[in-house]
């Protein structure tokens, strides 16, 4: 693909990022690969998909695109889109098991939350490797003989990222926005477009100036006492709710105002409004959303179960792990970083993790194997399980 088709398609699909992009499943070669080439795996999100073809260009490998219902392997593995049965599906019937000496597959780090490596072991024979978080490392990984350096384990927000999510935010406001407008009330669609693209990239592009001011055990940004909002909460429309009902009152006993300009006006506050209650913390990977109860839960290591394995240091996306290998135990040094993914959890051999809330509940490992976030953050699942301590 020559790169000006490659630039197309990161654009296009990063202003459609809020939505799937399946892309065909199956086996792909990369270069001239023989038996003994690495084998990758990766859901069927189309961005995706040519990111890794792309990262992979100098490298002979074949690639298994599994069925992530066109969802990027984060958000499809933590929300049960992608699972155990979709890569042992590839696995089986890609024809791959014919075209390779060895059984080790590499998978994407971010597909821990969701993928068990020991069931894929089981069912297939595959040994699943966990690759880094970036597709840009993935040559470095296999070159180094599947070696994962804490920086290839660990998700980062940089700048460039940080645009991508304010355009995925604008450009479909800025749709809606047209089409209300255009017909409506055109003089407004240039100022109001401007203002959709500027407000989000500005909120995203000085995330590091205020950061450290994110609460993650709150929603929004927290100065002191004041918790300033900016997800989708119920504070900004309540708000909005009493600016339209002052503007409708002052309206009609002043007799000022047309319902032509209350409707105009009612619009674009609410536009505004919704901009800047945009779930911040969630559109972030260092951050879990304001509206996830998860974001309140802990890690709780059992020490005494613990065998020092290391899966939770190979998936832990935020680095909070050590594993000391002479005492075979793992601590939890930057237990602080922990955006509650479950990674961890899921793939403990021996089930010496689980999360605890606030009161004491323990939400054990099957618990979080079984039952998947839905968008709203939710496990549908009474969290009232004893693991049994
Ligand atoms: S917590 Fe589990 S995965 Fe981590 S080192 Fe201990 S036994 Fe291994
Ligand atoms: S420690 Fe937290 S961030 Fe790390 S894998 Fe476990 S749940 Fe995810």
């Amino acid at each position: 693909m020559s790169l000006l088709n490659y630039v197309a398609i990161n654009l296009v699909e990063t202003l459609l990022r809020g939505f799937p992009f399946p892309c065909k499943t199956g086996l792909m070669k990369i270069g001239n690969p023989g038996r003994n080439s690495p084998v990758l795996l990766t859901g069927n999100y189309h961005l995706t998909v040519e990111r890794v073809k792309r990262a992979l260009r100098e490298t002979d490998a074949y690639l298994l695109v599994a069925n992530s219902r066109g969802i990027n392997v984060w958000c499809s593995a933590t929300g049960g889109h992608f699972t155990n049965h979709d890569v042992i599906s590839v696995l089986k019937t890609s024809g791959i098991e014919e075209l390779v000496d060895h059984r080790k597959v590499i998978l994407p780090q971010l597909a821990a939350t969701g993928i068990e490596s020991r069931v894929v072991q089981k069912k297939t024979g595959w040994k699943v490797i966990w690759g880094p978080v970036y597709a840009k490392d993935v040559p470095a990984f296999v070159e180094d003989k599947f070696t994962k350096t804490p920086e290839m384990r660990e998700v980062r927000f940089p700048l460039v990222q940080r645009v991508e999510m304010a355009a995925m935010w604008a450009f479909p406001f800025s749709i809606i926005a047209a089409l209300i407008t255009v017909p409506f009330w055109r003089e407004a669609f240039l100022p109001l477009t401007v203002l959709i693209w500027i407000l989000p990239v500005a909120i995203f592009v000085s995330l590091p100036l205020y950061s450290q001011w994110l609460s993650p055990k709150k929603r929004g940004t927290s100065f002191s006492k004041y918790t300033i909002v900016f997800d989708f909460g119920r504070v900004p429309l309540i708000l909005w709710g009493f600016f339209m009902l002052g503007l409708v009152v002052y309206s009609i006993m002043a007799g000022v105002f047309g319902w032509g300009f209350i409707s105009r006006w009612g619009f674009l506050s609410l536009v505004i409004i919704l901009l800047i209650s945009i779930d911040l913390m969630g559109s972030t990977p260092i951050y879990k959303s304001g509206l996830h109860e998860d974001r309140l839960l802990k890690v709780v290591l059992d020490e005494g179960k613990c065998k020092g394995a290391g899966f939770c240091e190979q998936v832990c996306p935020r680095n909070c792990y050590e594993v000391d290998k002479n005492r075979h135990k793992a601590t939890m040094p930057q237990a602080e970083r922990c955006v509650q993914c479950g990674a961890c959890i899921v793939q403990c051999p021996f089930d010496a993790l689980y999360f605890e809330s606030p009161k004491g509940e323990i939400i054990p490992p099957e618990t979080i194997r079984k039952f998947k976030l839905n968008l709203m953050g939710k496990r549908q699942v009474s969290p009232h399980v004893n693991v049994g301590k």
